[in-house]
Formats: C-alpha cells, structure tokens, sequence
C-alpha cells in the first residue's frame, strides 16, 4: 500500500506510492548528457561577461581589482531584476561563463557565490519594510529559469507568505511543548537512525527528508542552531562551499542533470523566538511533473522512497 508520510515543519502529507517506485537508475536519462549550453558565451544573454550594459546598473560584485563596475572583468554579479516581482529583487548571476554551474564551479568561485548570497541578504533586510527574503535558485527550462546562464535571485517582501507564518507557528508551538527546536530534534533523529543521511561534514548534514514531496528531495541542515542564514559564520561558508556543490554534482552526474530548484528558509536577523526557528537549505529536482492532483488537494505524490534516495546519492561516486 502506499504510505502516507507527513512532515513535521509543514505539517503537509505526501504519498509515498512504492508500487510505481522506479529503480533510482531510471532517472537516469538514456541519452547522452546534457550540458548546460554549448557556449562559453553567448551574444544575446544579458548575463554573460561583456553583455553587462544589457541589465540594470550592478549593485554589488566580486571583480578583478582596477577594473571599473558595469564593465568585464567581475567573478560574480549582482543586478536588479530588469522586470522585478518587488522593490527588491535581485539577480545574482554566479559566473561569468554561460555554461558552467555551482555544481561545477571551483571551491574558490563558490565561496564568492555564498558570500555573496550573504551580503545581499543582510543588505535587503536592512531595509525596514522587508519581512520575508527567499534566495532561491531555478536550474533549468522546467523550473521557472527564463535564462540558462547560471544565476540565483533574492526577492523580498513586506508582508509574510501564508507558508512561511504556517511553518513559523509550527516550530513556536513545538517550542513551547517541548522547549527545543524542533529542526534541531530532527536532525539528531535523522543522524541516530541514518536511514537518510547522504553526507555530513563539520557544519552541515545533508540528509532525504522523510516526507519526500519528489524524488530526490533532499535538506542541507546546519548543526548549529541558527534562526537567519545572515548570521552564517566564515567556518560554515567554507563548509557550504564543499557540500553544496558535492551534492548538485551527484544530481548532475548520477541523474543526468535534472532541472531543480534550491530555497533558502530562512528568518530575519532580528526576528523573535530565536530559539524556535532553524534556517535550512531545500533542493527540490523536478523529476516527476507536478499534476492537477498535487496542485489541487496540497499533497505531494513521490515515487521514490527517500531511504532509497539517500543510499543512492550516498553511494554515488564522483
Ligand atoms: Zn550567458
Ligand atoms: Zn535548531
């Protein structure tokens, strides 16, 4: 029978229907691999190195000393969204080669990414107004990406998502019962019973979410109880640098590339509770269309069992 599996954060179920399970390999695309695009740089894209008069004024890079803003010589890029969602949303374009991306970026060129997520976040919620900041990353036609030159968006808001006040009361209310975090409770379960751990290093677990909501899914925790990915430290950037990158690869390698997209849930610096509230990283591959049934009734079905997913991506070789 399939199972119904809920997940603590969100309290959302999602079917897990293992009699349509499909072998973790049959993900694996028949044809040759994919790459991101042919070119190393493209006339027509406003994100690649020399097109830079093509977007809005930048307002923050990472960029070879002496050269000049708006102009080539940038390692990453950040730029206003030329048709904005909000008042501040903002482009982070990662590279200026077309067709690389964070999964085969260099350590170095990925901590510049990182640092960058940084500094953008804390530069948006100085802003008074802002309530809500999502960094978030479309990789892929399938997911929202309207441009294949790698690249990662912040957008802010003055108001709070439904979602995000639904999983704000659930972790306050967890605190309030149990005075612990609940995300920090789920990570030590995660870890004790290491059905669904895929890496962990010094700062991060990396690990299939028992409530799977696609195949694949996967959750990069900090072990260090945080509420904002503002107040991540130098140690854990350079962490993230190693892990992010590691993981996208497998997806890359072992699954051929898969459209996906990575959210970053995060509070505000200044937000109350603190003590309740745990920022953490979601890779969502879509592998599997997303149907009339999910949209319509909010519950996900997974064809993959996340314990097979984790001992694939963990014994995935790269
Ligand atoms: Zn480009
Ligand atoms: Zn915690």
């Amino acid at each position: 029978m399939p199972e119904l599996r809920k997940n603590v954060l969100t309290d959302e179920w999602v079917i897990i229907a293992t009699e349509r399970a499909k072998r973790p390999e049959d993900f694996q695309k028949k044809a040759a691999k994919t790459t991101l695009a042919e070119q190393e740089r493209v006339d027509s894209c406003p994100f690649c190195v020399g097109n830079e008069a093509m977007t809005p004024p930048e307002t923050f890079a990472f960029r070879k000393e002496g050269t000049s803003a708006d102009k080539p010589g940038w390692r990453v890029r950040v730029v206003p969204n030329k048709f904005p969602a909000q008042e501040i949303h903002e482009v982070i374009i990662e590279t200026p080669s077309h067709q690389k991306s964070i999964a085969t970026l260099s350590p170095q060129e990925v901590e510049e990414v990182i640092l960058t997520y940084q500094q953008r976040y804390l530069s948006a919620e100085r802003n008074e107004k802002i309530k809500q900041i999502t960094i978030f990353r479309n990789h892929g036609q399938t997911t929202g990406a309207s441009k294949l030159h790698p690249h990662t968006q912040l957008i802010a808001t003055p108001v709070f998502s439904q979602k995000f006040r639904n999983q704000e009361k659930i972790a306050l209310n967890y605190w309030q019962k149990e005075k612990k975090c609940l995300y920090c409770v789920l990570l030590k379960e995660e870890l004790e019973k290491k059905e669904r751990i895929i890496s962990e290093t010094e700062n991060f677990v990396v690990f299939a979410p028992y409530a799977s909501q696609s195949p694949f899914e996967v959750w990069i925790f900090p072990k260090s109880h945080q509420s904002s990915f503002g107040s991540i430290s130098e140690e854990e950037i350079k962490d993230l640098t190693e892990i992010l990158p590691k993981i996208l690869f497998k997806f890359y390698s072992e699954l051929d590339n898969p459209d996906y997209n990575y959210i970053i849930h995060t509070y505000l610096s200044n937000t109350a509770d603190k003590e309740a509230k745990h920022w953490f990283l979601q890779i969502l591959p879509r592998l599997t269309p997303i149907g009339g049934y999910e949209l319509g009734s909010g519950i996900f079905i997974n064809i993959v069992r996340p314990e097979a997913a984790a001992k694939f991506l963990n014994d995935a070789t790269i």
